[in-house]
């Protein structure tokens, strides 16, 4: 069984489905001193029933080959691509499975501004789960309560990373026919404790509550390369590579172990769809390169195929080949910084302020 010591780092993704799924509650995340969420089991406690072995996404990928069908896409109405990181394909696919009285659970931020994983059950909700977050969301207990919706008899729509929707189909075990799972192309998580210090650090200096915090912001029509907040209602906004959080995460320091090592960086996947921002569409599709954001679609299974009827006609989009979208977090995971082991040494001894200027990331 998982025992904190046994945990190879790179071999956890931190999805949680583990502590969920025991039926002992045997299983507590901890937060390791790089800030992201690791098993830990009581022994005492634990039955040895193996079922947190069951539901691990890095022990089984679930790679399947299928007939995909491969997409550009951008929603018609451009106030919904607007309040989008890419085409706006996710919040389309949600209101197709609310439309059916269905629930959708996306990444969103809670009081404090941790990324955390929600439901939605209307329009108005499903505003506070749209947008790329790069920082780790937390599941807990979010596979019990899809469990029970399903059970429900409802539709339900789950979107997250590659290693969490390949969890959530583990957990349910077949019993998913009314799961519509999509998955994210993804470059990797960053630190929940580093961005939890970020947002300590933001709000000290511009004295008072972040409200909002947009990683790729579009005013600028720039494909997101603008990220913007908001503290007690003023505005900042910079360019995305003068935000300090963000220039950790794209320099791979602040990434979690296990994503160097991804297994999920490929086509083949077990959710019905596969959605990401569409890499090199200037050169395929000029006419699709506006700035707003031009999603890749993969749709991997029927169930996605007959889905994409319902969403179609709310789209403008081209089919494409397989060729035409290989991007390099769908090829092979990233390479984590050279000196990534020193910039987590320096991180854990000096102040956020200190720590911002010797990274480069200051003013
Ligand atoms: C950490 C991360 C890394 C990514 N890396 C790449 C990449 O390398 N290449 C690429 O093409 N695309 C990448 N994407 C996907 C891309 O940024 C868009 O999220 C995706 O194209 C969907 O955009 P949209 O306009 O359809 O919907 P949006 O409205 O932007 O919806 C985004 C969806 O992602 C979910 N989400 C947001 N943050 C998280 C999170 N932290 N964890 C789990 N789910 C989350 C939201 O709940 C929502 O369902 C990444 C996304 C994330 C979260």
């Amino acid at each position: 069984m998982i025992e904190k010591m046994e945990i190879e780092k790179e071999n956890c993704c931190g999805c949680q489905a583990c502590a969920d799924v025991c039926p002992a509650n045997a299983i507590q995340m901890y937060a390791d001193e790089e800030g992201f969420w690791y098993p830990k089991t009581e022994s005492a406690v634990c039955t040895n029933c193996g079922l947190c072995e069951k539901v691990c996404p890095v022990k089984d990928s679930g790679r399947k080959d299928g007939e995909e069908l491969y997409l550009g896409a951008q929603a018609k109405d451009d106030a919904i691509r607007y309040a989008s990181s890419s085409g706006g394909i996710f919040p389309l696919l949600a209101q197709a499975v609310l439309k059916r009285r269905g629930v959708v659970y996306g990444a969103g931020y809670d009081s404090g501004m941790a990324v955390l994983h929600k439901r939605a059950e209307d329009r108005k909700q499903l505003e506070t789960i749209k947008r790329t977050k790069y920082v780790q969301s937390n599941l807990k207990g979010i596979y019990r309560e899809i469990q029970e919706e399903l059970e429900r008899n409802r539709w339900v729509l789950f979107c997250g990373t590659p290693c969490q929707a390949q969890a959530l189909r583990l957990f349910l075990n077949g019993k998913d026919a009314k799961l519509l799972l999509v998955d994210l192309v993804c470059y990797g998580v960053g630190s929940p404790g580093i961005w939890k210090d970020y947002v300590t650090y933001l709000e000290r200096r511009y004295k008072g509550k972040l409200q909002s915090f947009f990683f790729r912001d579009k005013r600028n029509r720039d494909h997101g390369r603008t990220r913007s907040f908001a503290v007690e209602g003023k505005e900042v906004v910079n360019a995305l590579y003068r935000d300090t959080y963000c220039r950790m995460y794209f320099a791979n320091y602040n990434i979690r172990p296990s994503c160097f090592h991804c297994g999920f960086c490929r086509i083949q996947r077990s959710s019905d769809f596969t959605i990401g921002d569409f890499w090199g569409v200037e050169s395929i599709r000029p006419d699709f390169d506006d700035g707003m954001g031009t999603s890749l679609v993969i749709a991997h299974t029927e169930k996605a195929k007959d889905f994409w009827k319902d969403v179609e006609k709310d789209t403008r989009w081209f089919a494409c080949k397989k060729e035409d979208i290989l991007q390099p977090r769908l090829m092979g995971p990233v390479k984590a910084a050279k000196h990534r082991k020193l910039f987590m040494e320096l991180y854990r001894r000096l102040p956020f302020s200190v720590f911002e200027k010797l990274v480069g990331c200051g003013k």
